[in-house]
């Protein structure tokens, strides 16, 4: 079975009553279900047929033209007489003027049905940019109404924030020997576990100036823990050790801070 396209030249030939058995019950087989033959056979058989004569494009295939060329030389010359009634010798020009009028029209037909095909084609881009643009343009709309919506809110998001650092603060007195430590942001000590402070004197090992926990917000006050006299403080500094106390800090220092 032929395709719509491959019936082109039968297409012209049927036009021109010249297809003839199977090819003919074939096309018109084709004919019977393809509107757009039907109308190619309408239009070509019609005057607008003959003012397309002029039209000039692409030729159709060579074999149609041989074709047409022969069927039409081959067909007795005209239709209201006898041949034989005719004169003996017709003029060259008029004999042929039917065989050049049908290659003029093939090459209408060849050249139409280029066109149409075209036509076709450029039909099916514009329908497919159509249905592509109103997609966008749905889409578009959608965003639009989010952010145009009374309801909407706008958050921005961000990192989470890191957790906030233990601070602390110290006050220290050699002369009155107490200190006071106010700390906060301080990190649940483990179970068994607590934060030691230090004095780090200037020369010697730390004193241990308090052993405490923090409470369930990270804050923690510490003071008058007994103190010996007179030690000049180079730092303060805060370990994890165990709860009872250690004799030396023995974890890396959590928070120090430079005395004077
Ligand atoms: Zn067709």
């Amino acid at each position: 079975m032929k395709t719509h396209e491959q019936y082109a030249e039968d297409l012209a030939l049927y036009a021109l009553n010249e297809l003839t058995g199977s090819e003919r019950q074939e096309f018109e087989q084709h004919l019977e279900t393809c509107a757009s033959c039907r109308r190619e056979v309408q239009y070509l058989r019609s005057d607008l047929g003959l003012l397309a004569l002029s039209t000039s494009g692409p030729r159709p295939p060579a074999r149609s033209r041989d074709r047409l060329m022969r069927a039409i030389a081959a067909k007795p010359r005209g239709v209201s007489a006898p041949a034989a009634e005719r004169p003996a010798r017709r003029g060259w020009a008029w004999a042929w003027a039917p065989a050049l009028v049908g290659v003029a029209l093939l090459l209408a037909v060849g050249s139409l049905w280029r066109e149409n095909s075209q036509m076709r084609d450029e039909l099916a881009k514009l329908t497919g940019l159509y249905h592509n643009t109103s997609t966008q343009l749905a889409q578009a709309e959608d965003r639009l109404r989010l952010l145009s919506a009374p309801d909407a809110v706008q958050v921005s998001l961000n990192p989470q924030a890191e957790p906030r650092k233990p601070h602390a603060t110290a006050i220290y007195s050699p002369g009155q020997k107490r200190m006071m430590l106010m700390a906060s942001n301080l990190a649940p000590v483990p179970a068994g576990k607590a934060y030691e402070l230090w004095i780090i004197p200037a020369q010697g090992a730390p004193i241990n100036a308090g052993v405490f926990k923090p409470d369930e917000h990270g804050n923690a006050v510490i003071m008058d823990h007994p103190l010996p006299e007179g030690v000049v403080a180079k730092a303060f500094a805060v370990t994890l050790e165990d709860e009872a106390g250690s004799d030396k800090p023995t974890s890396p220092i959590l928070i120090v801070g430079q005395g004077l």
